[in-house]
């Protein structure tokens, strides 16, 4: 069952640096299904599903492997451990959380002042935050714990019937519906597949892997966040960017880059075609993908992202509905099974 291997991914560990534990679930479902696996010096999983050949090009689809998290600095005399971002964290969701640090996986969880003497509602700075591991003393907290180890969200996937609440979700959903491909029939031509490291500190692993396979042409599957529900209007900006249950989001622009028009294109195109559900990404700044590093790479790739929309992103307890994710792989199948070079041409 797909939610197995969704629920596979997303509840191990793998911070950015990390992904160890990922890479090796990645393997296994796809070692039968692909040739010339290779794990690239950072990290990253490489490897051809073979085609029919009926179609000549050289298509990437990646998917990043590694989660958001913590990097332990140090610990106060009191033992509470000092941590750092590793990706993008809003201190605001921090306070409360459960997480498990280092490769023991330590329980821990994030403190703040208690209710009861925040009298005046400070605002949250995660230098001020620490995470509790009930160690009495800085020498007890080092330990069980060193500086420059990880945490993560310590979180189970929980099916809620149309939806699912779980973390990693980015991009472990986008990892699984890679796998699914994989998993299928061949495509007309060979899909180079990527599993990258470290995107969420800047894109890393997609650099070098985009380099390696020299692509004609490339997608990146990932989540993107959803913001679909009554919020507070006396904010600015209260994009919605993509709404839960509307189908698998294209990516028109992000931070980092704007999708090849003629890709977008196909690719409604594509779920017109097919009766597939799909929304844009409403185009801003925010946000970015291994996209933004594959399309630049080598002599330039045309690129595109498409998403699973998920709520509450970069948190403990992400929610995404299951039509959305299963529709995420249709779209995809359906694109890769017509993709042809007749698609970049130019008027
Ligand atoms: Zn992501």
């Amino acid at each position: 069952m797909s939610i197995d291997l969704l629920r596979e991914l997303s509840e191990v560990i793998g911070v950015s640096s990390q992904e160890d534990a990922v890479r090796e679930i990645v393997l296994r479902h796809i070692q039968d299904y692909v040739e010339d696996i290779r794990i690239d010096p950072l990290g990253s999983v490489l490897a051809v599903k073979r085609g029919t050949g009926a179609v000549d090009l050289r298509v990437m689809a990646a998917a990043h492997m590694d989660e958001v998290g913590m990097m332990i600095m140090g610990a106060d005399a009191d033992g509470a451990l000092r941590f750092k971002a590793v990706g993008g964290l809003d201190a605001r969701i921090l306070p409360g959380t459960r997480v498990l640090v280092g490769p023991d996986q330590v329980p821990g969880i994030i403190q703040w002042v208690p209710v009861h003497l925040n009298k005046s509602r400070d605002t949250v700075a995660i230098d001020r935050l620490r995470i509790d591991i009930g160690a009495t003393s800085r020498d007890g907290a080092l330990k069980a714990v060193k500086p420059g180890q990880l945490a993560t969200f310590d979180s189970t996937l929980v099916e809620l019937g149309p939806t699912v609440r779980g973390k990693a979700f980015d991009d472990r959903a986008g990892c699984a519906n890679l796998i699914r491909l994989v998993q299928g029939d061949p495509f007309p031509f060979d899909l180079h597949v990527a599993f990258t490291v470290q995107e969420e500190v800047g894109l890393r692993g997609a650099y070098v892997a985009a380099r390696r396979f020299d692509p004609d042409v490339a997608v990146v599957l990932e989540t993107t966040a959803c913001h679909d529900l009554p919020v507070d209007d006396t904010e600015p900006d209260q994009t919605t960017i993509t709404r839960m249950g509307a189908g698998p989001a294209i990516t028109v622009r992000d931070r980092t880059t704007i999708s090849d028009p003629r890709l977008v294109r196909f690719l409604v195109q594509t779920a017109d075609a097919h009766d597939i559900p799909h929304q844009f990404r409403s185009p801003q700044f925010a946000g970015g993908t291994d996209a933004g590093a594959i399309h630049t790479s080598g002599a330039g790739v045309p690129a595109v992202t498409v998403s699973t929309p998920c709520r509450y992103l970069h948190a403990p307890h992400a929610i995404m509905h299951l039509a959305d994710w299963d529709n995420h792989e249709r779209l995809l199948r359906a694109a890769f099974e017509s993709l042809t070079p007749a698609v970049l041409n130019r008027p």
